[in-house]
């Protein structure tokens, strides 16, 4: 039960802080993370505010989309979240948002290109666009989860970007740096283009801020 009370707490703080670092305005946006131990995990309700987010607004369910716990409705990307959670046993976190500049290059239908080296070193390499589905929809958690293949973030054509994590604090550290990045390219092709990373070092990127980056 404990696990269940810390993840709907966190749960609640990283939506302050999607609010505060301006990845999304309003209501939009939604998060989730697992809870292993109970085999099921914590979303947030649908259009609640941010600011005042209580942990027992966070909803409980399971990995068939059931309701265990709380009282508010999920939010309407729970098809999303699931379809994410059953396709990558490696993630544990997913954060939504509507961030502008990777909303730019989503409604633009242009992915962004491995170019940048904080961004393909969390990432994995280029952010995908997914092809075009409703919000709320199963097909949008179908053409979410190709898009994602391989990597941890991902553009929601027409609609905003989602990153996820080995956790949740990892999850917002990849929607920060995939903003940045979009507005990067934005601003590199203002200037003549961005040049793109190779492949190698791509993975040698990869590599190195999985297993030896920061205080191993
Ligand atoms: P919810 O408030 O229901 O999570 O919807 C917001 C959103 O971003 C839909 O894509
Ligand atoms: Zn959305």
């Amino acid at each position: 039960m404990n696990q269940i009370m810390n993840a709907r707490q966190k749960v609640v703080e990283k939506g302050v802080q999607i609010l505060e670092t301006s990845l999304t305005v309003g209501t939009w946006g939604n998060i989730s993370c697992r809870i292993p131990s109970e085999d099921c995990f914590a979303i947030t309700p649908s259009g609640m505010n941010y600011e005042t987010l209580k942990p027992e607004d966070v909803v409980i369910v399971d990995f068939n989309g059931k309701i265990l716990n709380g009282t508010r409705k999920p939010s309407i990307e729970l098809p999303l979240h699931l379809a994410i959670y059953h396709a990558r046993q490696d993630i544990q976190a997913i954060i939504h948002t509507h961030s502008a500049y990777a909303t730019a290059m989503a409604t633009a239908r242009k992915g962004i290109p491995g170019a940048v080296e904080d961004l393909v070193q969390i990432v994995g390499g280029d952010v995908r666009v997914n092809e075009y589905a409703l919000p709320g929809t199963p097909q949008l958690g179908i053409n979410t989860v190709k898009a994602l293949e391989g990597r941890n973030a991902v553009l929601l054509a027409n609609h905003g970007m989602l990153g996820v994590g080995k956790d949740l604090d990892e999850a917002l550290r990849v929607c920060q740096v995939v903003e940045k990045s979009a507005k990067i390219i934005l601003f590199a092709r203002l200037m003549g283009g961005a040049i793109e990373l190779s492949q190698e070092d791509i993975t040698g990127m990869r590599n190195f801020y999985l297993n030896d980056y920061g205080q191993k």
